[in-house]
C-alpha cells in the first residue's frame, strides 16, 4: 500500500521526518507552480532513491528588489496534487520566517558567477540560490539532489558549491522538458500573452540555429535574431561551458534557455 504524502511546513518537521527515513533519499528543490519539467526531476529522483522530498519555497533571497517575488505564482494545492499523483512521499513547504529566522546573517557566495550570464543581470541572485540550496541540503541530508539543465548556470553554481564545501550529496542534472513547439517549460510562461507566447518559441529555435556558428559570432548574431523575432530586450546570448545560452524579455517576462553546442 502506498503511503500518503506527508506535507511538512517547518524546518523541525522536515528534519524529524528525515531522521526517521532509512534507505536513499533524493531532494528536488523547486519554487512550486509545478509543471512537467519539475515532474521529470521527480521521476528521475524516484529511480535514484527510496524516498523523494520535494521542496516548494519561493525564495525571497534570490529575487532582486525589482523582480517578480510578490507576483510569482503560488499554487500549493495543485502542486500537492501533482506530487501525490507522482507518488512523492514528502512535500516540504516552509514559510519564509522559518527558513530565514530573524537575525539570519550568513550567505553562500560561489565565486566567478556574478559577472557571467544571468549573474551579470541579476545581482545577488546566485547568492540567494546557493544559500537556500545549502540550507535545504543541510535540512534534508539527501544522497542525491536534482536540478534542471534549463537553469544551466544554477546547475553549475550548485555543483561548484557542493564540491567546494564538500557537501556529501550527488548533484544530478536533468534535461530540459519542452512544449511540443520547443518552448522550455517554465512557471513564468503563464505570464505570457498569446502574442508573446508565439514569439517565445523563437528563443529555442534561435539557439538551435546559433549552434553551428563560431562562438565569437554568437552574441551579436543571436541578439539580432531575437530582436528581429520580436523579443523586447536581450540580456545576453553566449557560448559558455559547452552550451549556447540566452536570456531575453517579452514584456515584463524574462525567459532563459540553453542548448549544448
Ligand atoms: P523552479 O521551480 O523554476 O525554481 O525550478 C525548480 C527546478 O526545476 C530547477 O532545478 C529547474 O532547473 C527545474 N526545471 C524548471 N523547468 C524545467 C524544465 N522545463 N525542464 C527541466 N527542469 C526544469
Amino acid at each position: 500500500m502506498r503511503m500518503e504524502m506527508a506535507i511538512l511546513t517547518t524546518v523541525a518537521q522536515v528534519k524529524d521526518a528525515r531522521a526517521r527515513l532509512s534507505g536513499r533519499v533524493a531532494l528536488v528543490p523547486t519554487m512550486g507552480a509545478l509543471h512537467a519539467g519539475h515532474r521529470a526531476l521527480v521521476d528521475k529522483a524516484q529511480t535514484l532513491a527510496d524516498h523523494v522530498i520535494v521542496s516548494v519555497f519561493v525564495n525571497p533571497a534570490q529575487f532582486g528588489p525589482q523582480e517578480d517575488f510578490a507576483r510569482y505564482p503560488r499554487t500549493l494545492e495543485a502542486d500537492a496534487d501533482l506530487l501525490r499523483a507522482a507518488g512523492v512521499g514528502f512535500l516540504y513547504a516552509p514559510a519564509v520566517e522559518d527558513m530565514y529566522p530573524e537575525g539570519s546573517a550568513t550567505t553562500v557566495h560561489v565565486g566567478g558567477h556574478e559577472q557571467r550570464l544571468c549573474g551579470a543581470f541579476r545581482p545577488g541572485h546566485f547568492n540567494g540560490v546557493a544559500t537556500v540550496v545549502a540550507k535545504l541540503l543541510l535540512q534534508t541530508s539527501p544522497h542525491v539532489a536534482l536540478f534542471g539543465e534549463k537553469d544551466f548556470q544554477q546547475l553549475m553554481v550548485i555543483t561548484r558549491m557542493v564540491r567546494d564545501l564538500e557537501i556529501p550529496v550527488d548533484i544530478v542534472g536533468v534535461p530540459t522538458v519542452r512544449e511540443a513547439d520547443g518552448l522550455a517549460l517554465s512557471s513564468r510562461n503563464r505570464y505570457l500573452s498569446a502574442a508573446d507566447r508565439r514569439i517565445a518559441v523563437q528563443l529555442y529555435a534561435t539557439l538551435l540555429r546559433l549552434r553551428g556558428l563560431p562562438a565569437a559570432d554568437v552574441p551579436a548574431q543571436g541578439r539580432e535574431l531575437l530582436l528581429a523575432a520580436g523579443f523586447a530586450k536581450v540580456d545576453y546570448v553566449e557560448v559558455d561551458a559547452g552550451r549556447v545560452l540566452a536570456a531575453a524579455w517579452l514584456g515584463s517576462t524574462r525567459l532563459i534557455d540553453n542548448v549544448h553546442v
